[in-house]
């Protein structure tokens, strides 16, 4: 286990190792954010996105939770997404849920009144519409099973949001995909989620 003064010391270390390879990069960072992708993941200390898809600091606008929601009624999640659209014009968003999430876990038991319970039961509730597929797997199967259903259905809470459709409207740029990453051997897998404007999301999906 790591103390914080150790983590203050490799702080140190990691700054100065940047400045001596490339010695703009602080003031290029500072003067600028300019990011290529809002990630919508798992708060999972194990499904870190810049250590997942390896892109440089700043390339990523990230907002995680458990259980990687888009919650429309999370005014976190939405003003995450205002920003990340109507200010930083990022032209990709990606849910990425993952295999072995514990919010997933916890989603096909009983929920309770803690506050964890209550932000689960949005999970529960796609359970529930998807439970005749879901009870015909073995327990592993329907977890696994969960967590793609979750990430499609926050796919549509992002493509049903005002924010992402008056995006599309204006002629914005935003491709939105749905990845499920496994911790079992590190790799990302496309859910075959991909919409890039209002008409492939409503020709899809827009009567659901
Ligand atoms: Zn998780």
């Amino acid at each position: 286990m790591h103390t914080i003064k150790q983590m203050l010391a490799a702080n140190q270390a990691w700054a100065e190792k940047i400045i001596r390879d490339d010695p703009d990069y602080f003031d290029r960072a500072a003067r600028i954010q300019k990011p290529e992708l809002l990630w919508i993941g798992c708060s999972d200390s194990r499904v870190g996105p810049d250590q997942l898809i390896n892109l440089p600091t700043g390339s990523i606008f990230v907002h995680r939770n458990i259980g990687n929601i888009f919650a429309t009624n999370d005014l976190n999640c939405l003003a995450v997404l205002e920003y990340a659209l109507d200010e930083l014009k990022v032209p990709n968003i990606v849910v990425c849920g993952h295999y072995g999430c514990g919010g997933v876990h916890a989603s096909l038991s009983h929920s309770g009144i803690q506050p964890v319970d209550l932000w689960l039961d949005q999970i529960r509730f796609i359970y529930q519409r998807h439970q005749k597929e879901l009870d015909k797997l073995d327990e592993n199967g329907r977890w696994k099973r969960l967590a793609e259903l979750n990430v499609e259905a926050q796919v549509h809470n992002i493509c049903r949001n005002t924010i992402v459709r008056e995006a599309w409207k204006r002629g914005q740029k935003v491709n939105v995909i749905g990845l499920i990453y496994d911790i079992h051997d590190g790799k990302l897998k496309q859910l075959g989620l991909e919409f890039d404007s209002l008409k492939a999301w409503e020709a899809c999906y827009g009567d659901k």
